[in-house]
């Protein structure tokens, strides 16, 4: 569905990673780990089209990724929706960057916000809620464009442990949801219960120039339980993966 082959990055003199390749399968959710400066949110970038590789391609279906498009969107970390307009203006916008006309957006905004678990919070402002529901409205602004893939960059790092754990759980259903086109999310992250919860695979980016150092199938059913034996094994494997990198 969507695929990176030998993709390479450099800020000018300075490469962040190289040799990468990954593989996002139908109704795949990839995670990306990695410590700090690895190049994570250098990559995301790329795999959206708001960077050119250096080398190497994306490809969404086939067909290579040049530049941004409605196909694929970005959830930041930061949470990002306008103040002055309300939760069903924001999540509108989305809708109408695809071209639908006003009423048109107005419906697939409504599914989105029910999608999100916000319905009732239509006519609210963004500084009434509390971080959390800010995120989700973020997360059906982008859903809204009827993305193919959706990246996100860590969508929980601002948000206080609680609030995180809540939308952690919510999010897989959320975004394979059946009113989604939703095909394939491709999520970074420090956190490595959080790419354990979610992945189907993870991928470990690490070492200068960075390059993919492992590959982990996360084979757990879900609703998955940080507490669970199984789960532990998994963090710990992913761990050794990142620390192992760092020597
Ligand atoms: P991560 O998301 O894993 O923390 P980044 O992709 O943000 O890593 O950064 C990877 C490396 O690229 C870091 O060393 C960072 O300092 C460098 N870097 C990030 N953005 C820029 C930029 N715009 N210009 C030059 N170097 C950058």
């Amino acid at each position: 569905m969507l695929e990176a082959q030998d993709l390479a990055f450099s800020y000018g003199d300075f490469p962040v990673f190289e040799h990468v390749n990954i593989e996002v399968n139908e109704n795949g959710f990839v995670v990306i780990v990695g410590p700090s400066g690895a190049g994570k949110s250098t990559l995301l970038r790329v795999l959206g089209g708001f960077l050119r590789p250096t080398r190497g391609k994306v490809l969404l279906m086939g067909e290579e990724v040049t530049r941004p498009s409605p196909k694929i969107m970005m959830v930041h970390q930061a949470i990002v929706t306008f103040p002055w307009m309300t939760v069903l203006e924001n999540v509108m916008m989305g809708a109408e960057a695809r071209g639908l006309p006003k009423e048109a957006a107005r419906e697939v905004a409504l599914q989105m916000i029910e999608v999100v678990g916000l319905r009732g919070f239509e006519d609210f402002y963004p500084k009434q809620l509390s971080g959390g529901m800010r995120q989700r409205v973020a997360i059906a602004r982008a859903l809204a464009a009827d993305p193919v893939v959706l990246l996100m960059d860590e969508p929980f790092a601002h948000l206080d442990e609680l609030t995180a754990e809540a939308l952690r759980r919510d999010v897989y259903d959320m975004l394979f949801n059946v009113n989604t086109s939703l095909k394939g999310v491709v999520m970074i992250t420090h956190n490595l219960v959080e790419a354990v919860e979610l992945a189907d695979v993870v991928y470990v980016l690490n070492g200068r120039p960075a390059t993919i150092t492992a590959k982990v199938k996360v084979s757990l059913p879900r609703p998955r339980v940080p507490k669970d034996p199984a789960f532990i094994e998994y963090t710990d494997l992913l761990y050794d993966y990142i620390a192992g990198g760092a020597l």
